[in-house]
């Protein structure tokens, strides 16, 4: 049923409640402007994919891996457990209540910025109309001045893999799994991907990991690729790349490697290929707004996809990551409002929560040398970082991308535990064109996986301390 045929007047609507939405919502509302966020699970969707079954669940259960793991390792080291069950339903319930009071804590920030958070899923019809189908099965209508869309992404399937919740899975039924499987096959060796494996192999399931291209991660400095494939061997993963999915067959995933066939046993499939963005069936071209083959929206450097439009997070080109959806909200409400904005960072980190850990930011070497630059590399092996050793890292580097030209850290490339918490400084570092001399002469903490980036600055300012390598061309 349709509420009546006239469409409210507003003055800003906002279509999804995720890192994108709701930091949209919010910077909009510091700016004096009435918003309205449209959101099809209403308050309990308020943080998105990110919060509801994206980072957070996947770094609580990466957590409870992480402690069972370290447990078992540091039996060596002196700890005794007799022994440790994992009880997966009640750590649903102990995940549960971080996403219950995170989520809360965006209505509650929303409230206070007086936004009104609507539940409905919106479908535009005019260029500056929206209609909201609501829960109880009645249709609203909205007439905007400028709307920001966030509807996300959702993700990818195989055509001979289709989900079904039980034997073939996506992140999301992983995330909610009650019991820890005893076999599991993944399909996919980009980050999500590695990082649901990982968890899973130290919860007790025995994985393999399948990969149609030649490496893992394979977006990231091949070097990294190289370590993260040594480690997940270690963990007693088996990797299987260059493999391509063929089908399931009674005895397993069957999987074309080179010229051959095999098969590949697991109690479930994770299909983890990556994520399309959500922008089918919410009739954004009825504004203008133009898609890419891809399914991502055409944006400008204001994130505007059509005159008073803009679309933002995982609907646009680049990393699908909640730190630059929610970068993104900040331009898009901005320019909207009247002020110059533009998106146009240096640098989106990323971050892998794998073993050990990847940070990634800026150009690659082998993008800063595409991009004509006089480039300079120098790394710096875990293997001489004190604190690495307490932690008990058999490999890793920091690796800084210089531009000889500028005399400025252009990239930086980590691997190792803790360095998702370096992502940080090294970001900062490139986003201020930091020559290596200024990292170099920044004191950094000891005993930290901090001095790995310091140590590699070092090398550049022909200093080295706790190494002998020098500058690599
Ligand atoms: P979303 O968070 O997807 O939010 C979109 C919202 O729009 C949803 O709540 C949806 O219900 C709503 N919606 C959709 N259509 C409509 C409609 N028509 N009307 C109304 N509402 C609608 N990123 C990181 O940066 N770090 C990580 O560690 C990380 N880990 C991840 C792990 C997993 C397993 C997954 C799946 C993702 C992970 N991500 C991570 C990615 C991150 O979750 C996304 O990049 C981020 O959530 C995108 O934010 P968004 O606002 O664009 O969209």
């Amino acid at each position: 049923m349709v509420v009546g045929e006239v469409a409210e007047g507003i003055d800003l609507l906002v279509v999804g409640g995720g890192p994108g939405g709701y930091a949209a919502a919010l910077r909009a509302a510091q700016l004096g402007r009435q918003v309205v966020l449209v959101e099809s699970d209403g308050l309990a969707g308020l943080g998105g994919t990110c919060v509801r079954v994206g980072c957070i669940p996947s770094k609580a259960l990466i957590e409870l891996a992480e402690v069972r793991h370290r447990a078992l390792q540091f039996e060596a080291a002196g700890l005794c457990i007799p022994s440790i069950e994992v009880d997966l339903a009640r750590f649903q319930a102990w995940k549960g209540g971080i996403v219950e009071a995170l989520s809360h804590g965006v209505g509650t920030l929303l409230r206070h910025e007086r936004v009104r958070v609507v539940a409905g899923t919106a479908t535009f019809n005019k260029p500056n109309r929206v209609a909201v189908a609501l829960p109880d099965g009645n249709v609203m209508f909205f007439e905007f001045r400028s709307a920001i869309v966030a509807t996300g992404s959702q993700p990818l399937q195989l055509p001979m893999l289709p989900r079904d919740g039980v034997r073939v899975l996506d992140s999301t039924d992983v995330l909610a799994l009650a019991e820890v499987p005893q076999s599991v096959v993944v399909v996919g060796a980009g980050y999500i991907g590695v990082e649901l494996g990982t968890a899973l192999a130290k919860l007790g399931s025995r994985v393999t990991i399948v990969e149609a291209l030649r490496s893992v991660l394979p977006w990231m400095e091949p070097a990294i690729g190289r370590v993260l494939l040594r480690s997940l061997k270690r963990l007693g993963i088996e990797v299987f790349l260059g493999a391509e999915v063929v089908g399931l067959g009674e005895a397993g995933l069957v999987v074309r490697v080179g010229d051959a066939e095999r098969t590949v046993d697991g109690a479930v499939i994770v299909v983890a290929i990556g994520r399309r963005p959500s922008t089918h069936e919410i009739g954004l071209e009825t504004t203008g707004a133009r898609l890419a083959p891809d399914g991502t929206v055409e944006v400008d450097a204001s994130r505007l996809a059509a005159p008073g439009i803009a679309a933002i997070g995982d609907l646009t080109p680049g990393p699908a990551l909640a730190h630059k959806a929610t970068a993104e909200a900040g331009v898009a409400a901005e320019s909207l409002s009247g002020l110059h904005s533009k998106f146009d960072p240096l640098a989106v980190p990323a971050v892998v929560f794998s073993d050990p850990e990847v940070a990634s930011v800026g150009l690659t070497e082998a993008a800063a040398r595409a991009l004509g630059m006089d480039v300079a590399v120098a790394q710096f092996p875990l293997t001489a970082s004190g604190r690495a050793a307490t932690l008990g890292a058999k490999e890793g580097f920091a690796r800084l991308i210089v531009d000889r030209g500028e005399d400025a850290v252009v990239g930086a490339h980590l691997v190792g535990p803790l360095v998702s918490e370096l992502a940080a400084e090294a970001a900062l570092a490139v986003e201020m064109s930091a020559s290596p001399e200024d990292v170099a002469g920044t004191i950094h903490p000891h005993p930290t996986i901090s001095e790995s980036l310091h140590e590699a600055a070092l090398i550049f300012a022909g200093r080295p301390l706790h190494v002998t390598a020098g500058v690599g061309d």
